[in-house]
């Protein structure tokens, strides 16, 4: 966490990243293709993204890939994820956030589409994903969803895309991890709720 033996080396930095998406990848946040996560030392504009493609359960730091707020490839010989320009959209506008998670939650993106409303039901879910804004579908990797992911993103904490997948941003990897997790967690207490309430006399 910031403030925890931070600011860290950029070394340091890309195995964290590896290590987040591999978790995402064991919690079946993300499928092998899906989901991607990015990650900048605080104070710099530049960050490392995950790349396009590859399997997301065994990625190492040297196939990361540095990218501007342009989007435009400082680092890496490999072609940086498709929803790279989601992250910029988000980096450019929140100076607090050094990182952003994107998982695929089946649960959460199932009930978003089913029309639940992803509010918090605990104390701890509250206190860590907070208001969660639902975006209106686009098509994925599309300027469109960047566009709106941008129009949205405000002082949250939480993002669902519909039909899509969901966005955690923090001041670090932890915290961003944090939130996606807890949204699927808070999604699983929701639907275990209106499963009881249908098998209710
Ligand atoms: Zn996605």
């Amino acid at each position: 966490m910031e403030g925890e033996g931070s600011p860290i080396s950029e070394e340091d930095l890309k195995k964290e990243i590896c290590k987040t998406i591999r978790r995402l990848f064991n919690r079946r946040l993300i499928s092998c293709l899906g989901g991607n996560v990015s990650a900048r030392l605080p104070g710099h504009s530049e960050f490392w993204v995950t790349p396009s493609g590859l399997f997301k359960g065994g990625l190492k730091p040297r196939d990361l890939v540095k990218v501007n707020l342009d989007c435009k490839v400082i680092e890496g010989s490999l072609k940086p994820s498709i929803e790279t320009p989601i992250h910029a959209a988000i980096y450019r506008r929140r100076a607090d956030v050094n990182a952003i998670v994107h998982a695929h939650n089946p649960i959460t993106t199932a009930l978003t589409i089913a029309g639940v409303e992803m509010r918090p039901i605990t104390a701890e879910a509250a206190m860590i994903i907070g208001e969660v804004k639902v975006i209106p579908w686009a098509p994925p990797g599309s300027e469109k969803l960047a566009n709106i992911v941008g129009e949205y993103i405000g002082g949250a904490k939480a993002l669902v895309l519909m039909k899509h997948g969901v966005i955690g941003v923090g001041s670090n990897l932890f915290e961003a991890e944090a939130v996606a997790e807890a949204l699927e967690e808070n999604a699983m207490a929701l639907l275990i709720m209106s499963l009881l309430k249908k098998g209710a006399p």
